[in-house]
């Protein structure tokens, strides 16, 4: 009997890319590794438009949604030059782990290392251009890549409740984006434990990849020559940036996203 082709679940999905400047392609692995989601998202609500890694499409084309791997080298002018188109091509730019972010290991970058030894500066891509959405971590975590394609779908197609849901649940991950381009252990110093905010949860421990952070009296002590500059620590605290837009709404967040990938 002749096979039946199954129906296009959705009209419109929007177009994907993710754009590779000097990163290590771990974010682009920690997409992966959202495993069957990731299947369901490129099933369903979204064309993998570009991605030199995994598609055979030379030029940064026009995209709804860009996950941008990796810190821009300045001397490098076909970098400078991409990030630039990329901000023009693109709906929303979401700078895709710590590298894009804060620029992460890339900050220790001195240059005079054959055969470029006038590679020598790595910014991070908000330093370059406007950019709407922050995933740090090194790497950043498949959850939160999964969860902000997603609400960045239900932003752009969804219904206006779908709409509003998916805009408060990108908030702070915007407002990390407007809050500058640094990261560091001292973001937590200054911004949280000098502050008298700590409540000493031990969060930003557990979220350090270099393992930098340890407890002491109940709060954090942080090793600044371990410390890998990532940010995670500060996006992970919960008294940073707390929104309580979304945390009361996690159980509708949750089984929204649940649903959305059934
Ligand atoms: S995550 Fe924030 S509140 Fe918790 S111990 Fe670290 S600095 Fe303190
Ligand atoms: S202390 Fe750890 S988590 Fe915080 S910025 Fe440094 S390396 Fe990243």
């Amino acid at each position: 009997m002749e096979a039946t082709k199954e129906a296009k679940p959705v009209a419109n999905k929007i177009k994907l890319g993710h754009v590779h400047f000097s990163g290590c392609t771990g974010c682009l692995v920690s997409v992966a590794d959202i495993y069957q989601g990731l299947l369901k998202i490129l099933d369903d609500y979204a064309d993998l438009v570009y991605a030199l890694t995994l598609v055979d499409v030379r030029h940064i084309p026009e995209m709804d949604v860009a996950l941008v791997e990796g810190s821009v080298c300045i001397q490098d002018r076909e970098s400078v030059e991409d990030i630039k188109e990329t901000r023009k091509k693109s709906r929303i730019v979401v700078a895709l782990g710590s590298c894009a972010t804060y620029g992460n290991i890339t900050r220790f970058c001195r240059g005079g290392q054959h055969n470029q030894p006038q590679h020598e500066s790595f910014l991070p891509i908000g330093d370059l251009i406007d950019v709407d959405v922050y995933i740090p971590g090194c790497p950043p975590s498949p959850e939160l890549i999964r969860n902000v394609t997603v609400m960045a779908y239900l932003f752009l197609e969804g219904n206006e409740e779908q709409k509003a849901l998916a805009g408060r649940y990108l908030k702070p991950l915007m407002a990390l984006a407007k809050r500058g381009t640094t990261g560091c252990f001292c973001d937590l110093m200054n911004d949280v434990i000098n502050q008298g905010l700590c409540i000493g949860c031990g969060t930003c421990a557990a979220s350090c990849p270099v393992r930098a952070i340890t407890h002491e009296f109940g709060k954090p002590q942080g090793d600044l020559n371990l410390c890998v500059k990532c940010g995670s620590c500060y996006g992970a605290c919960p008294r940073s940036f707390f929104n309580f837009d979304v945390i009361p709404e996690f159980e509708s967040i949750s089984e929204l996203i649940a649903d959305a990938l059934r």
